[in-house]
């Protein structure tokens, strides 16, 4: 199997390919297929190295190709640290696309900034909850047409105290949308998220 073969298009596979990315992981393997669907939930238990980014990067940008007025894509996540790499890798991942835009937002960086790159229209946001549930409270972002929401390294977020937020947020997306779950461990609180938000998900644990 190659990332020919997985469904995504064909500028995907060649940012991809440019990355240096031979050969689909098994997170990757298992969860692209599935994460293309329009409607798909999804939990993976899986921890950093397995190439998760890719799992649910990759068949993210397959999916929003375009900058519109309000994001399509959220990616929520613990740090700072993991909110720059994800962007990072997500805007590798959408060289090829004409005009889809990536916007990190994260506490301690400058909100005006971030504020007005919003404005302009972002394709896809990766956050950390803290700064989205201010940004979603002043008024600065609007998540009513968000398709595809992605919980990165959720048991980091709940450990680190963030539920509320988390639950603010999800509230603030529309009820049709898929939800993509990652998380190294499955502690109660996890599989809350996951029973709330999700209607029937494919669970890949690697
Ligand atoms: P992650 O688990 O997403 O933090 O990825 C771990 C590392 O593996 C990152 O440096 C990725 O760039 C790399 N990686 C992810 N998928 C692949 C792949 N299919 N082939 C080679 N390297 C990969």
């Amino acid at each position: 199997m190659t990332f020919n073969d997985l469904g995504l298009r064909s500028q995907v596979v060649k940012a991809v390919t440019d990355m240096g990315f031979e050969q689909p992981t098994p997170i990757q393997l298992e969860a692209i297929p599935h994460l293309l669907k329009s409607k798909s939930d999804f939990v993976g238990l899986a921890q950093t190295g397995t190439g998760k980014t890719a799992a649910f990067g990759l068949p993210l940008v397959n999916r929003i190709t375009e900058s519109q007025r309000y994001p399509k894509g959220l990616i929520i996540c613990p740090t700072r640290e993991l909110c720059l790499q994800i962007a990072k890798d997500i805007e590798n991942y959408s060289k090829y696309e004409r005009n889809a835009t990536v916007e990190a937002v994260y506490g301690g960086s400058d909100i005006q900034r971030q504020i007005k790159n919003i404005r302009n229209g972002v394709a896809i946001i990766v956050a950390t909850p803290g700064r989205l549930v201010d940004l979603i409270k002043r008024k600065a972002i609007q998540l009513n047409e968000v398709e595809v929401v992605v919980l990165d390294e959720a048991d980091e977020m709940l450990n680190m105290g963030f539920k509320e937020d988390l639950d603010y947020i999800l509230s603030a997306t529309p009820n049709e949308k898929s939800t993509w779950l990652f998380s190294a461990t499955m502690p109660a609180e996890v599989a809350r998220i996951g029973k709330t938000y999700m209607t029937d998900p494919l669970e890949v644990s690697i």
